[in-house]
């Protein structure tokens, strides 16, 4: 298949993907980058002796599936494979210890990564609490709240000259002294805007809001409790702060750890900036994602999956990724020593609600659920079958003794091998096509390009092939729809197209939910998704989503409120 790519793809990988001269002139194609790409990582398999006819074989295959934007390696592998920098990944997670040291440390090898085009992870949970003394010179600790300040300083400064603007995840543990301070520590959106944040909250704490009982904070140094909340009073700042702007977030961190595969390395405390990557301080992960929408196919007049050709691409997904821990630079050797005892990878999907909407299968229903759980158990089933396979022939992660999988038997190449990434700028790229599990966010719609906020229509793709396939594309009618964004009260549209192109703000926070905890069942890691919220909606629906989230078994929420931030990456409709 000819490379055939959208005017929005080849805009975001001229500006910060295809090799360029020293004048700032692009001097690769499309085509030139996936063939770096793919000569950089197949080169890994050298490693394990595979004669030079192999690797050229495995070269041509990894380039098909990104010519034909079936997978996509998260943005650093395109952007830096086979180049000077050769940095790939794109989530960190760095340790902070409670010292300057250690914090500045810190700051130091973040801007290092952002430099990269990688993205950071913290917990803050072990600082001191404000106020508290500094025994070095008599004076008072500022608290983990005014150091994310310095970390978000540091990472506004790198922004301008790195690769992509560097994301931080900001972590705190619902027991520190500072909770407070932290859950309300954006509420003015124009403060930490490079931070996502979100409270680590424990089994023990959920049962305590249930039952409305108080809980101790605990002093990181002395693990001594100097104070007790209402558990319920905290729970409803953080409610009341999320329906306010989205933040904080939410992480159940027990959860996490109850399957963190290798305990015996450490406790999970963070995940990167996005939330869908849990990893242990100074580990790194490299994600892809496969794109359904381009595993469709026709049978019989109407579209399904090409499960062959799916679970081909899962496998050569799984070798892809592997071969990426191998020829990736790591900005820091802890980092490189710990990636490698893990070997963590994270496949995922982008493309789920365009390829729904083909099949004509609303998103919010118990059909489009059941195909999820078909469609993810069948991913995480067969990476598991090739990380089996690459086990036998390169060992298991070095980390196996005493992981989650010795019990098993489960001779694994990598401790983890699936994760839902956003997918924000790959999606564009191999697509459009939407990104990760998300819904169609708008059927026409203007979207702030995440690399430098110019803003550009799209038309789904889905959209654009079933009105034309029915002849009712018109250039008026797309406009008409592009000021409403939904489809859902247009009499020119028939009802059958109507009922399977429901939008984001079409559909309730529950069905979000629920198809956030399906996929969550069988992904390794984590899953990134925003439940979305109308305008008007309430703080108890706000409450609800939480609670319905850790019923169902999520790892985390992120909830966002329409409009209720001044910036937001995605707006609907051109007017109201
Ligand atoms: N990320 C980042 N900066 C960005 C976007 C993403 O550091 O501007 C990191 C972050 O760790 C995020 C991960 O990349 O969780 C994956 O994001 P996404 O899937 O949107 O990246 P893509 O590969 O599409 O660029």
């Amino acid at each position: 298949m000819a490379l055939k790519l959208s005017e929005n793809s080849l805009k975001v990988l001229e500006k910060r993907y295809l090799k360029k001269d020293e004048n700032g002139k692009v001097v690769e194609t499309p085509q030139e980058m996936f063939t770096r790409v793919a000569k950089a990582i197949a080169a890994a398999d050298r490693l394990y002796r595979k004669t030079e006819d192999d690797i050229a074989a495995l070269e041509h295959k990894f380039f098909t599936m990104m010519e034909n934007l079936e997978f996509m390696p998260n943005s650093p592998t395109l952007m830096n494979a086979g180049r000077d920098l050769s940095q790939l990944s794109a989530c960190f997670v760095l340790p902070i210890e409670d010292s300057m040291d250690s914090i500045f440390d810190s700051i130091k090898f973040t801007a290092l990564i952002h430099k990269s085009g990688g993205g950071t992870g913290f917990s803050f949970s072990r600082l001191r609490a404000r106020s508290s003394t500094v025994r070095s010179t008599g004076g008072i600790a500022s608290g983990p709240v005014s150091f994310m300040k310095v970390f978000d300083a540091a990472t506004q400064a790198v922004k301008q000259g790195g690769t992509r603007r560097g994301a931080n995840m900001g972590i705190l543990r619902v027991d520190h002294p500072d909770i407070m301070d932290f859950i309300v520590c954006k509420e003015n959106d124009k403060e930490i805007n490079n931070f996502n944040i979100s409270v680590a909250v424990t089994e023990d704490f959920m049962r305590k809001v249930t039952k409305d009982e108080e809980y101790d904070l605990i002093d990181p140094n002395t693990h001594k409790a100097v104070h007790r909340l209402k558990a319920k009073e905290v729970f409803e700042l953080m409610v009341k702060m999320a329906h306010k702007n989205g933040e904080p977030g939410i992480i159940f961190i027990d959860r996490i750890n109850n399957n963190n595969p290798t305990p015996l390395l450490g406790k999970i405390e963070s995940t990167n900036p996005c939330g869908e990557q849990p990893l242990l301080p100074f580990e790194s992960c490299n994600l892809g994602s496969i794109n359904l929408y381009a595993l469709l196919k026709k049978a019989d007049g109407k579209f399904e999956f090409d499960w062959d050709r799916l679970k081909e691409i899962i496998h050569l997904s799984v070798h892809f990724l592997d071969n990426v821990i191998d020829v990736n630079k790591y900005p820091l050797s802890q980092i490189d020593k710990m990636t490698k005892q893990t070997r963590k990878i994270g496949l995922g999907i982008m493309g789920w609600s365009s390829a729904l909407a083909k099949m004509m299968i609303p998103y919010d229903s118990d059909e489009a659920i059941a195909l999820a759980e078909k469609v993810m158990s069948f991913i995480q089933a067969e990476a598991r079958k090739e990380s089996l396979d690459l086990a036998r022939a390169r060992g298991t992660f070095p980390a196996y003794k005493g992981s989650i999988f010795e019990a098993s038997n489960l001779r694994l190449r990598n401790a983890t091998l699936t994760t839902i990434a956003p997918t924000g700028t790959i999606s564009i790229i191999a697509g459009p096509c939407s990104s990760g599990i998300e819904p169609m966010f708008a059927l026409c719609y203007q979207r702030a390009n995440v690399l430098d906020n110019a803003r550009m229509i799209e038309v789904e793709p889905a959209f654009k092939d079933v009105m034309e396939e029915k002849g009712l594309y018109t250039r008026k009618l797309m406009e008409k729809i592009a000021e409403k964004g939904s489809v859902q009260e247009m009499k020119e549209v028939p009802e059958d197209i109507r009922r399977a192109f429901v939008t984001s703000h079409d559909i309730t926070p529950e069905w979000h939910i629920k198809m956030q905890a399906v996929f969550q069942k069988f992904t390794d890691n984590a899953v990134s998704k925003t439940i979305n919220f109308h305008e008007d909606a309430s703080i108890d629906d706000v409450r609800k989503a939480y609670m319905l989230a850790y019923e169902m078994g999520c790892k985390g929420l992120t909830i966002y409120r329409d409009k209720s931030r001044s910036e937001q990456v995605l707006s609907v409709g051109t007017k109201d």
